[in-house]
């Protein structure tokens, strides 16, 4: 088995600790044939990416694939929801320079407006819920991520389930149907194997992702692909690993 690519992956630009080269170089190390650059989105009060910045990011990306002939380089973004309505922290302006998105729930996310102070809801109730708040909230973290899925092309949901609940299943059938895939995150342990033995006998794709915030972890999925074998689901689901029979393959349609 062997990890084709990393498409989780994160840098100075946003609160990682090296640079976009030198995450890299470590994937070359590694032997991945491609690396997705995924920093925090825009929205993120303490640590998103400058708007600024992504044509910066570009440029810097499109320099190193000159440079480097062995190994795809990808500019992604890891963008936060925002609302109930689904609504991420990018638009046209962002989305012009990049490769795919990548798109999950995040703390510190800072509201667009009073009405859709999705992430100060959750920072205040998620604490202490009763079991039908939790329900709740599950259906409608839920509806809004499937909202996302139907209104951007993401290629990829970062860590479900990490720091809020959701509908597994719901959200597979709606990332089946959108050409997105559920991510197997290294750095949160979403999804779950628990999460992942729901989605045994289901049309399913996953992607493992390291999540690495530093350069030194580009390309850790093992733990992640111990979890799918432990919830006991095909490799043949995960797109960025070459099991035997050959590539699984990451969809080109998963990019923008
Ligand atoms: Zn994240
Ligand atoms: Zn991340």
């Amino acid at each position: 088995m062997k990890v084709i690519g990393d498409y989780h992956t994160h840098t100075i630009y946003s609160h990682g600790k090296g640079t976009i080269e030198e995450n890299v170089l470590v994937a070359r190390e590694k032997g991945l044939s491609v690396i997705g650059i995924a920093d925090h989105g825009p929205g993120h009060r303490f640590y998103g990416v400058k708007r600024e910045n992504f044509k910066v990011m570009r440029d810097e990306i499109d320099r190193l694939n000159e440079l480097y002939d062995d190994i795809e380089i990808l500019l992604g973004v890891e963008a936060n929801l925002l609302d109930f309505k689904g609504t991420l922290d990018i638009d046209e302006n962002e989305i012009k320079y990049l490769d795919y998105i990548a798109a999950g729930y995040h703390f510190g996310i800072m509201p667009k407006n009073v009405g859709t102070a999705y992430s100060l809801y959750f920072q205040s109730k998620i604490m202490n819920m009763s079991n039908s708040t939790f329900e709740n909230l599950k259906e409608k973290t839920t509806d809004s991520l499937i909202k996302a899925v139907e209104d951007y092309d993401i290629m990829f949901l970062s860590h479900p389930g990490a720091k809020v609940p959701v509908d597994v299943v719901r959200l597979n059938q709606a990332c089946i149907e959108n050409d997105t895939l559920l991510e197997v995150n290294g750095k949160h342990g979403y999804l779950t194997v628990d999460d992942l033995k729901l989605l045994k006998g289901l049309e399913t794709k996953l992607i493992l992702g390291s999540d690495a915030h530093s350069p030194h972890r580009v390309g850790e999925v093992a733990h992640c692909l111990d979890r799918v074998r432990a919830a006991g689901l095909d490799l043949k689901n995960i797109v960025n690993i070459e099991s035997e029979g050959g590539s699984n393959g990451v969809n080109s349609n998963n990019r923008t």
